[in-house]
């Protein structure tokens, strides 16, 4: 099961990003796919803004560090793999621990060895034109297929379907 769809602007995106969090809970985890400029930190960016993480806090890539914690509703844990020597085991990474106690957000998950857990949303970014995205998003496991069902349901969703270059 899979929700496709289009953004216009990185107000979107984030948007996108802030109508999730509002399903997302400590355990959950976002797998989030896509080439470098495609979207994925403006969706994670939405997110911890619509958990009320500090707005003085910048949320960007964690690159010089494995791993951002962003304290917030929920504590956050944003990991951006891009710049790691991979693949990974999950030991090396150090984030097991996080995944029970965490809404855990990791950038370039294609570079992970092997599944964290069975549940989980993968959030894929495709470039399109300078200001447009195309995002598809997967729910894996019950878990997984909840969060993705609750977010189609979301009557806020049809502000971004309803814009007329979607369809
Ligand atoms: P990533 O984390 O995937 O490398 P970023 O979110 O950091 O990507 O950067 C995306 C860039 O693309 C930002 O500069 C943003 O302003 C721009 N952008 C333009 N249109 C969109 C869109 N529809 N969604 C997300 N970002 C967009
Ligand atoms: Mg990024």
């Amino acid at each position: 099961m899979e929700l496709k769809l289009q953004t216009n602007s990185p107000e979107e995106t984030n948007f996108l990003g802030c109508l999730l969090a509002k399903y997302l809970k400590p355990g959950d985890l976002v797998l989030l796919y896509g080439d470098l400029g495609s979207g994925k930190t403006t969706f994670i960016q939405g997110i911890c803004r619509a958990l009320e993480v500090d707005p003085d806090i910048y949320i960007t890539s964690p690159t010089f560090t494995i791993v951002h914690l962003y304290e917030g509703l929920h504590t956050i844990a944003h990991i951006d793999l891009y710049r790691l020597e991979l693949p990974l085991e999950i030991e090396e990474l150090g984030i097991s621990d996080l995944l029970n106690t965490h809404i855990v957000l990791i950038e370039w998950a294609d570079k992970l060895s092997f599944p964290l857990k069975d549940s989980f949303l993968e959030v894929s970014f495709t470039y399109l034109e300078d200001q447009k995205r195309e995002i598809t998003i997967i729910g894996y496991g019950e878990e997984g297929l909840l969060l993705l069902k609750a977010l189609e349901r979301d009557e806020e969703l049809k502000k971004l379907e309803s814009f007329p270059e979607e369809r």
